[in-house]
């Protein structure tokens, strides 16, 4: 018999669905898929979701790929579109990066679902990840609303039976100008009268609930620890949507069973909720760890489900221990690296390669919030700092960060690292800015590699200019060798 991974039944779900406008945002774990999507690489998540909304509103279906650092970019026009409605289905697929390898934070997707207020459905294996993203398409047609599902890259990864196709293209609905007739409180009171209460209807029947009753001890699953908790013997209430929770159905079994363990990653979204039941067990109680869990983990919490609370012994995860990808041997950037390193003032670095630098044997990045956040960083230091950026970084928001530092006369350094790529993602094209850059402020730029000394004397000039300038460093990712570079002028080519 043929298998089909996590991956496969969502390209099949997609054509299924015939979801004809597809965005996303590279970053682990969804970058592959959404290559496998065909889907069209977006300027950041809030881009990615507005022109989702706009082929919606016009009938078309759409589809939005992010990791989950990405629904804070995107959480904007997601939770008022679910007040506002939209016109034909919008599936947002969200990746979670579980025990983070490739983000800046470890985060819990699920939440977005009660603070936007939309449904949320959360797949336990390929078949239901198919099954999801076309229910979640007909949910969204039905109550106008758009969908979140959740992935991992586990979920991805593993592999099930082969799925027949079911296509549908649904119906092409417009964007209904009623709405405009009420009040934002007006719609808002509608959102809960009508569109979520019929979702917490549909979360009660829907075929994506899996109920397997066995003794008097039972497991309520979610996403793929569901799977993981199949066949131990016990009941098993797989939910198909985190958000609304089927809370007629969980009542029943709860009050059906004498003990009750919730396995769900990364975090206790759903234990939380039960947690006023001394019954319930999971995380909160220390029966199972934060972050990502392995069927071990949920064998080990039921032979211990009679103590209310387990004690467990925290070992915080170092880098030393599970190793560390540096800067890459041959990067063009290393003499700036270095450079940074030996001058005294601030640098906010950003999410990507500069991220890279802020360890041994570099050290010349200070900090590093999300991505495009150096230049609002830097512009917000006590003294003159430097802000590192990537050319996506500067793309994705670091621009709005500039643009704030010259209307506000801040003073602010910024090196652009310019390898035309996203390199941390997959090699990506990505925009080139300069003369946006230019426009905006002083601008020299830099050809890497250079000697080290004079690296660093061009950025102590630069430090000395007064208000905000920008240095474009020009090199060629030896990751992703076919990159080109813009070319430049070989040391410096001042502008303005
Ligand atoms: S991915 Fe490219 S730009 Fe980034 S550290 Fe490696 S070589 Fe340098």
């Amino acid at each position: 018999m043929k298998s089909m991974n996590g991956l496969q039944a969502a390209v099949l779900a997609m054509q299924d669905a015939a979801a004809m406008v597809r965005t996303y945002v590279p970053g682990y774990p969804i970058t592959d898929l959404a290559v496998a999507l065909k889907a069209e690489i977006s300027v950041n998540e809030k881009v990615a979701l507005e022109i989702a909304l706009g082929a919606s509103a016009t009938g078309r279906r759409a589809l939005v790929i992010v990791k989950q650092v990405g629904m804070n970019i995107l959480a904007d026009p997601l939770v008022i579109s679910a007040t506002h409605t939209i016109g034909s289905g919008l599936v947002i697929l969200a990746g979670d990066d579980l025990g983070p390898r490739g983000s800046q934070a470890e985060m819990d997707s699920r939440f977005f679902g009660p603070l936007a207020e939309l449904p949320l459905l959360d797949p336990r294996n390929p078949v239901s990840l198919h099954a999801s993203i076309l229910e979640g398409y007909t949910i969204s047609e039905w109550l106008r609303i758009p969908v979140i599902v959740r992935v991992t890259a586990s979920l991805l990864a593993d592999e099930g039976p082969e799925i027949s196709s079911r296509p549908g293209s649904g119906v092409s609905q417009h964007f209904d100008r009623e709405g405009w007739d009420l009040t934002m409180r007006g719609r808002h009171q509608r959102h809960h009268d009508r569109i979520m209460a019929f979702a917490e209807e549909a979360c009660e029947s829907t075929t994506l609930n899996r109920l397997e009753i066995s003794g008097n001890v039972g497991i309520i699953a979610s996403g793929r620890p569901a799977a993981l908790a199949e066949g131990l013997g016990v009941s098993l209430f797989s939910v198909g949507y985190s958000n609304p929770l089927p809370t007629k159905l969980l009542r029943r079994f709860i009050d059906g069973h004498r003990q009750i363990l919730v396995a769900e990653e990364p975090e206790p979204f759903i234990e939380s909720r039960l947690a006023c039941s001394p019954k319930v067990k999971g995380k909160l109680t220390g029966h199972l760890p934060r972050g990502p869990l392995g069927r071990a983990d949920i064998i080990r919490a039921l032979e211990c489900l009679d103590r209310a609370s387990v004690k467990r012994l925290q070992v915080y995860e170092s880098v030393a221990e599970r190793g560390y990808a540096g800067v890459c041997d041959g990067c063009p950037f290393i003499p700036l690296f270095r450079a940074l390193g030996k001058i005294d003032v601030s640098v906010a670095g950003d999410a990507g390669c500069a991220i890279r630098a802020t360890r041994e044997p570099y050290q010349s990045v200070d900090v590093v919030y999300g991505l495009g956040s150096s230049i609002a960083v830097a512009s917000g230091f006590a003294k003159k700092g430097i802000a590192l950026v990537g050319d996506y970084a500067l793309a994705h928001s670091g621009l709005q960060g500039l643009i704030n530092a010259v209307w506000q006369k801040r003073d602010v350094l910024v090196v652009v690292l310019k390898n035309d790529v996203a390199a941390m993602t997959g090699g990506q094209d990505v925009p080139d800015l300069t003369h946006l850059l230019e426009a905006l402020v002083p601008t020299c730029r830099i050809k890497l590699p250079a000697l080290e000394d004079e690296v660093e004397l061009m950025i102590r000039e630069e430090l000395n200019r007064l208000g905000s300038s920008a240095v474009v460093a020009l090199g060629r990712c030896t990751r992703h060798i076919s990159s080109q570079v813009s070319p430049g002028p070989s040391i410096k080519d001042p502008q303005g």
